[in-house]
């Protein structure tokens, strides 16, 4: 590949890349383990039924109606009075992050993010041209506001992911901090969402803060709590001008009929499809609860993953529990390893293999998170 003209920013770099491996527990990814329900998979047989006979004709370019009821179900969950002028979805947020940084970010201009985070935010930085900086994060992975706005006066990024609850380490930050950081910054601060419908009570979204603020941003997805990463679809909320500009670089008919009518048939189900999220968040709180007696430790989690430890070595720890048929993720964070909440079958299986080999591999500084 790099015989290849390649841009001088992509040279050396390796694709995304968590394994997709066929093991028995593939708790590595944070989907949701459990099937759609029928009512919807019939519905959806219908629908993409009585889409295909207009597959001749472009889709709709603004996906108004799927806008339209997106934005009813951000206003029914968050009592905030979001329209459908405000929301604008594509391919899976990751695109939406995307098209947000071709719109504000790019060459000669900057990303800032606060690492550990979700690694496709510096992906997409260098992708589109930007310039990533790397934000940092206290040792208990949390966002020290005046640290961070002091980041932000320094680097005057044009673009800001502020990662809520966080990936990989689970926190959602809190909004007066997600304030300060916007009144920091003069460039685009994004929100991103994706595990917010798994947050712990009493976690507020950032939708609550767009009345005022033009500059921010919130994404969200239906990949993880709809339980339809295969769907492929991501949105996000900001102020009517936002979604405006993002149309100058989306590509025309970027949302397939079949994507916005399946997308449609789900929100119509969103009550039944959200039904698992209590279930999945008590996984979460029992792998949490069982950590201690293994002499093991996590980071408090508002989202369907916990990142547990802490191991001497987490790629061996990783290995062995692979050996056990159990898939986690290891994120690159000495010590620490990331698993996903699903079913109650696969705590069982994580927890058994987790205990068989804890004592060989935690580390000698147990409990502690720094
Ligand atoms: C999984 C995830 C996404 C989702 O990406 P999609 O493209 O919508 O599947 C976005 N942000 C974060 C932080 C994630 O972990």
């Amino acid at each position: 590949m790099d015989e290849l003209p390649l841009r001088p920013e992509l040279r050396g770099r390796t694709a995304y890349g968590a394994p997709q491996l066929t093991v028995l527990h593939q708790l590595n990814t944070n989907e949701n383990p459990y099937p759609l329900p029928e009512a919807l998979l019939a519905d959806l047989g219908s629908a993409l039924a009585e889409a295909s006979r207009g597959l001749n004709r472009y889709p709709d370019r603004n996906a108004l109606a799927l806008r339209a009821d997106l934005a009813a179900f951000l206003a029914r969950t968050s009592g905030e009075p979001i329209t459908a002028a405000q929301v604008w979805a594509a391919n899976g947020s990751n695109e939406v992050l995307q098209q947000l940084l071709q719109t504000f970010g790019g060459g000669g201009r900057t990303a800032l993010g606060f690492t550990p985070s979700y690694s496709m935010h510096p992906i997409i930085s260098a992708a589109t041209g930007s310039r990533w900086v790397d934000g940092h994060r206290s040792a208990d992975f949390t966002i020290d506001p005046s640290a961070a706005v002091a980041q932000l006066r320094e680097a005057r990024p044009d673009v800001v992911f502020v990662t809520s609850p966080n990936n990989p380490t689970g926190t959602a930050v809190d909004l007066a901090t997600i304030a300060e950081l916007y009144d920091a910054t003069e460039g685009v601060l994004v929100v991103d969402e994706a595990y917010t419908e798994f947050a712990r009570a009493g976690t507020r979204s950032a939708l609550s803060l767009l009345p005022g603020r033009p500059r921010l941003v919130v994404s969200r997805t239906m990949s993880k709590a709809f339980g339809m990463a295969g769907l492929r679809l991501g949105y996000l909320a900001a102020d009517p001008a936002v979604v405006d500009a993002v149309q100058l670089v989306r590509l025309p008919y970027h949302l397939s009929s079949l994507t916005q009518a399946a997308a449609r048939t789900a929100l119509a189900h969103t009550d039944e499809l959200l039904a698992n999220v209590d279930a999945v968040k008590a996984e979460r709180d029992r792998i949490v609860a069982a950590l201690p007696g293994m002499g093991l430790t996590s980071v408090p989690s508002d989202a369907n993953f916990v990142l547990f430890g802490r191991f001497a070595d987490a790629p061996a720890a990783w290995q062995a529990l692979l050996d056990r048929n159990v898939l986690v993720r290891d994120v690159g964070l000495p010590g620490w390893l990331r698993v996903t909440a699903g079913t109650p079958e696969e705590t069982e299986a994580f927890l058994t293999a987790l205990g068989e080999i804890a004592p060989a591999h935690r580390s000698s500084l147990g409990g502690s998170t720094a």
